[in-house]
Formats: structure tokens, C-alpha cells, sequence
């Protein structure tokens, strides 16, 4: 059994299970390499340990959204290549080249502030340099890209390593969302045939591109959301994207499971109104427990009008009111056998139930991204499999 030593509140992460989906993703999308985007904490799942468990498994590549994320990975001892996914600011460039980081660039700018900060740190910058071709957030217009690349290639304290881009809406089947991929992978193919030199790393794909388009694997993948065990849509899972590629995110496996002991246990009348608001009436007269983890830790307020149970003594069990900042009330009902001290499963399995970050998800009407990076870093990350470390 692991679980933290201060509180009872904590989600366990399964490396073998990130062990396994980085192995199966690898292999899917294979000759084409494997970059494990590990930002906002590995979604959540403790950056450094997915990030050792994921480049052990077949990941060559990293990826972080900020120059933070990278140092912290390097500070772990991590020495995989880690590529920063957005140009940074001039004055963050010398901390990411100090760091050993590869930079992303999209402008004539980051160029001259990431060639200077070589300089000056006596060595040369690794860059890709990021094209939009319709996502629209970050990048270099597509005919911005050539003469930016060809810039990037001329100056000797770079090293231009790739060229990147980003798909809006890989995730998504309907006719429109399709013609737009294959615009999108159009656009970026004439960027590339229009270089003097195809640097050796092209890459397009999220978790989405990587399983469900072939065509938009390149020389590497970048997948966040399948490492963790989930699709990054309903219609990848569903098989709208085809039974090949539903069959294969059926066999990721989540990572992570969000855990709590009961507190404390109170046998209330019918007709009483716990928490906040006395917003819900018992039914009957019954046993409430209660639970420390809260809105601070990422469990949302809204799950109590969600309808979202809990599982205690393998049964799914309703909210008794709204959840509070550090501590929600569940209703185990009439006679419940339940104790201070009994486990609480809020995001994973007990006996034969389970509620997955997708459930969470598809009730409070968002994605499992934003369900898993909302836990909150007040929740202890416990590591099992792999002979933990
Ligand atoms: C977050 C991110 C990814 C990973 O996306 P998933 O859908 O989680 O696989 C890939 N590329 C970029 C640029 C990202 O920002």
C-alpha cells in the first residue's frame, strides 16, 4: 500500500501503466520517434518520474510548455533532449541554453536573442522553428517560415535541428475537422519543399495526429494525453476515427488515481443539509462521511451539480452538498458500514467500479486535460510500479 505520509489525500501514479502506453505509442507510430510532452507536471502525473519512466520506455524526446518545466527536469538529472514548446521571452533565452534546452523560435527576433545567448554561454542553440499553419496560437505564418528557417540556418551559433507545427483539430471526425488536418499537413508540406535544407526533425502530430493520421508522424510525435492512459476525444475513442484506432486507445491505461480516507463519520436525520448552502436534503436518515480534499486540491466545487459520486467500500456514492475548499461530504446512506479511516477513490477503480478523469470530464462538461492538470500540487504524488524510486 503507498500512500502519503502527512495526509490523507494523494494520487497515486502508475508508472508501469506509463511505462506500457509510452511502449504502445512508440510502436504505433514507429520509425517516426516519440517526444513525451510532459508539461504542467506530466498533466498533472509528476514530471520527473514520467519523465525517466517515458524516455526508459521508448520516448526519445521531451517537451515542456515553459523554460521552468525544462530546468526542472535537468535539475533531476534528466539528460534527454527537452524542446521548449513556444519562443521565449529575450531575456529567458540564456537560462534555456545554460540549461541544455532546445529552443522553439517563430520569429526573426527569437532568432537574434536565442543566437546571442549562445554566444554568450560559448556554445550553439538547438532550435526548431514553429510554423502556423491554421491553429493560429503560436508561429510563423507559412510564408513567414522559409526565409525565418533559412535565417535560423545561417546563423553559426544555431543549430536547426526541426520544424514544427500544430493541428487544431486532429481529435475531431467530422468532414469540415478532416479537411482541415489534411490543410494543415498541405500547408506544412509546401513550407518544407520550399527549404534549402530539410533540417532532421519534422514534426506535426499530438496524441490525436499521432494514432489517428498517419500521414502527420513526420520524422516525430508529440503526445501528452495518451502517456497518461486517456484519448484526447470522444470521437478517438468512440470509433468515428475508425475501430483501429478506438481499439488502440482502449488499450492505454489511465495512470492516475486519486485517493482519501475518510475523516470523519457522522449519522445525520433525514431532512438535514450538509455543507455549504444547505443545498441538498438527505433522504433518509443515513450515514455521512467526510473526506479532506477540496476545491484547492482540483476537486471542482461544480462536481456536487455535476451528480459526480465517489467510491467508498467499492460502491459509487453521491456528494451531500457542495465541496468545500479542503474537504468534501459524501452521503454512504441508511446503515453504511463506513469508518474513519476507510479508503476513498474520487478518479480510479475500487472492486468493480471505477470513474475515470473522463466521467469527471464529459459531467462538469470539459475535457480529461483539464480534470487531470487541475489537481492541485497541495496533492501528494505517490509513484508506484517500476521498482518506484
Ligand atoms: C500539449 C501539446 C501537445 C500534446 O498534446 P496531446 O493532445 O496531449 O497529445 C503536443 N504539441 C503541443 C504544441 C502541445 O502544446
Amino acid at each position: 500500500m503507498v500512500e502519503a505520509r502527512t495526509r490523507p489525500a494523494w494520487a497515486e501514479v502508475d508508472l508501469d501503466a506509463v511505462a506500457q502506453n509510452v511502449a504502445l505509442l512508440a510502436r504505433r507510430v514507429a520509425p517516426a520517434a516519440l517526444c513525451a510532452v510532459v508539461k504542467a507536471d506530466a498533466y498533472g502525473h509528476g514530471a520527473a518520474p514520467v519523465a525517466r519512466t517515458a524516455i526508459e520506455s521508448g520516448a526519445a524526446w521531451l517537451a515542456v510548455a515553459v523554460v521552468d518545466e525544462g530546468l526542472e527536469l535537468r535539475e533531476h538529472g534528466i539528460a534527454a533532449p527537452v524542446l521548449v514548446l513556444s519562443e521565449v521571452m529575450p531575456d529567458a533565452a540564456e537560462v534555456l541554453v545554460r540549461g541544455g534546452l532546445t529552443a522553439t523560435v517563430t520569429t526573426r527576433a527569437g532568432i537574434d536573442a536565442l543566437a546571442a545567448a549562445a554566444r554568450r554561454a560559448g556554445t550553439r542553440a538547438h532550435v526548431h522553428v514553429k510554423v502556423d499553419t491554421g491553429m493560429h496560437r503560436v508561429g510563423a505564418t507559412p510564408e513567414e517560415a522559409a526565409p525565418l528557417i533559412d535565417a535560423a540556418e545561417a546563423e553559426p551559433a544555431l543549430r536547426v535541428e526541426g520544424v514544427w507545427t500544430h493541428l487544431a483539430v486532429a481529435d475531431a471526425t467530422t468532414e469540415e475537422d478532416r479537411a482541415f488536418t489534411s490543410l494543415q499537413l498541405e500547408r506544412f508540406d509546401k513550407v518544407v519543399a520550399a527549404l534549402r535544407a530539410r533540417p532532421p526533425l519534422l514534426h506535426a502530430a499530438n496524441t490525436a495526429g499521432a494514432v489517428a493520421w498517419p500521414a502527420a508522424r513526420y520524422d516525430m510525435v508529440r503526445c501528452g494525453i495518451g502517456l497518461y492512459g486517456y484519448a484526447p476525444s470522444r470521437a478517438i475513442a468512440d470509433g468515428s476515427a475508425g475501430a483501429d484506432v478506438a481499439s488502440f486507445v482502449g488499450s492505454l491505461r489511465p495512470a492516475l488515481t486519486l485517493k482519501a480516507r475518510v475523516s470523519e463519520v457522522r449519522e445525520l436525520d433525514a431532512g438535514e443539509r450538509p455543507s455549504y448552502g444547505r443545498r441538498r436534503a438527505l433522504p433518509e436518515r443515513g450515514v455521512v462521511a467526510t473526506v479532506p480534499i477540496g476545491y484547492a486540491d482540483g476537486v471542482p466545487r461544480r462536481l456536487f451539480d455535476a451528480g459526480c459520486p465517489v467510491l467508498i467500500s467499492g460502491r459509487r456514492r453521491p456528494l451531500a452538498g457542495v465541496v468545500t475548499m479542503d474537504q468534501l461530504l459524501v452521503d454512504c446512506g441508511p446503515g453504511a458500514r463506513v469508518a474513519r479511516g476507510d479508503e476513498v477513490v474520487l478518479i480510479g477503480r475500487q472492486g468493480t467500479e471505477e470513474i475515470t478523469a473522463q466521467e469527471w470530464a464529459e459531467r462538469l462538461g470539459t475535457i480529461t486535460y483539464e480534470v487531470l492538470c487541475g489537481i492541485g500540487p497541495r496533492v501528494p504524488r505517490v509513484h508506484a510500479g517500476r521498482g518506484v524510486r
